[in-house]
């Protein structure tokens, strides 16, 4: 039953965000219908045809290699999972921003090595004066806490603002998004970068290719959903 009481213990995050049963995180049936995204290129996490043999690079990734390593997004940018993400970014329903790392936490649990350090992907200012917050940076501390790992969010820094990217083609993208980053500090020789949605993964590549001309050895991107190519 939908009333303003179980409305109210979804956005406060006592109630699943699907159907409100009580608990503080995505129930076990609702998880189980989640869109997962179960055949993605290994370099870049773009969800493959059914069918494509598994542990293949996308067409893009063996003609365009990408300067990060690896990338990881467990779930699928399709309903409900854009909604879920859409009330965490733009309705400020915070706890839905840990209930989201969850399965990314786990995804990555049974993995190794784990890397050192997690970088947020630095908003736009634009952006960050808009919304208040960088969701990309409250997914990092989730993931931290859930992986006991660090984060920081003033090593990455955007400097630039590139403005909108998905009118671009790839070379635009490309060109649109030099200068945008720089590093400050200290960095581990293996780190995740980590953002809510990953798109084109040309945000990720520039952020990539600067960390790396800064000594990092090995880059991860970790995202809680991936779009399928536009
Ligand atoms: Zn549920
Ligand atoms: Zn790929």
């Amino acid at each position: 039953m939908v009333n303003i009481w179980s409305l109210f213990a979804q956005i406060i995050g006592t109630a699943c965000p699907l159907c409100g049963a009580p608990g503080d995180e995505i129930c076990a049936p609702c998880d189980a219908t989640l869109p997962r995204n179960a055949n993605p290129c290994p370099s870049c996490a773009l969800p493959l045809p059914e069918g494509t043999p598994q542990g293949l690079p996308c067409a893009d990734c063996q003609a365009h290699p990408p300067a990060f390593d690896r990338a990881l997004a467990p779930l699928l940018y399709a309903p409900p999972v854009d909604r879920l993400i859409a009330g965490f970014k733009y309705q400020l329903q915070l706890p839905l921003g840990r209930m989201l790392t969850a399965p990314l936490a786990a995804t990555l649990r049974e993995r190794g090595p784990l890397p050192e350090l997690l970088l947020p992907i630095p908003a736009a200012a634009s952006r960050l004066r808009r919304r208040g917050f960088n969701q990309a940076a409250e997914i990092a501390r989730h993931l931290g806490r859930q992986l006991d790992l660090a984060w920081a969010g003033n090593r990455l820094l955007r400097v630039r603002d590139a403005g909108p990217q998905h009118e671009l083609g790839r070379a635009q993208r490309r060109r649109n998004l030099r200068g945008a980053f720089a590093c400050r500090g200290a960095l581990p020789r293996h780190v995740a970068l980590i953002d809510d949605v990953m798109t084109t993964g040309a945000t990720a590549d520039e952020a990539s290719r600067i960390l790396k001309r800064a000594g990092v050895g090995q880059v991860e991107v970790w995202a809680i959903a991936r779009t399928p190519r536009e």
